[in-house]
């Protein structure tokens, strides 16, 4: 038995089993194929099989969570961009001055070494990596 995926003139789609594919030609010629849906007797092979449609959705989901999550990162760029300061390598000793008072309190960003970073933390100045994809567009080194 081998089962075909079907599909009418209506572009209902159901699923035919056949003794052998020549089975499915037979009745195909014979009419004997119906709709189970309309009774229409125009059916035919349908193209995909729902598997691939599935994988179809699934990617085009995909897609567009991924624009969704392009747009948002976009978005907090932009925010960071405009509201904190980029102090490039100063950014350890920035966030010590505003940490102990010695500025005013602001958001910054900038880059640190792994020894400045786990010398931040030990301080307890408050201070997070910046995802990638968050970091503002003039803060990425160019690329020669
Ligand atoms: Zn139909």
């Amino acid at each position: 038995m081998i089962c075909y995926n079907l599909i009418c003139v209506q572009e209902h789609e159901f699923e035919g089993w056949f003794a052998s594919s020549s089975d499915y030609d037979d009745q195909s010629k014979s009419g004997l194929l119906v709709c189970a849906i309309c009774g229409s007797t125009k059916v035919e092979k349908a193209i995909m099989a729902p598997a691939v449609k599935t994988a179809r959705k699934i990617e085009a989901r995909s897609i567009e969570a991924a624009k969704a999550m392009t747009a948002v990162a976009a978005k907090i760029r932009e925010e960071i961009g405009k509201n904190c300061d980029n102090v490039g390598a100063d950014f350890a000793e920035e966030a010590r001055a505003i940490h102990y008072g010695e500025k005013p309190s602001r958001g910054i960003y900038g880059s640190v070494t792994p020894e400045d970073s786990s010398a931040l933390k030990e301080e307890g100045i408050a201070a997070s990596p910046l995802p990638d994809a968050f970091v503002p567009d003039v803060a990425k080194p160019k690329l020669n």
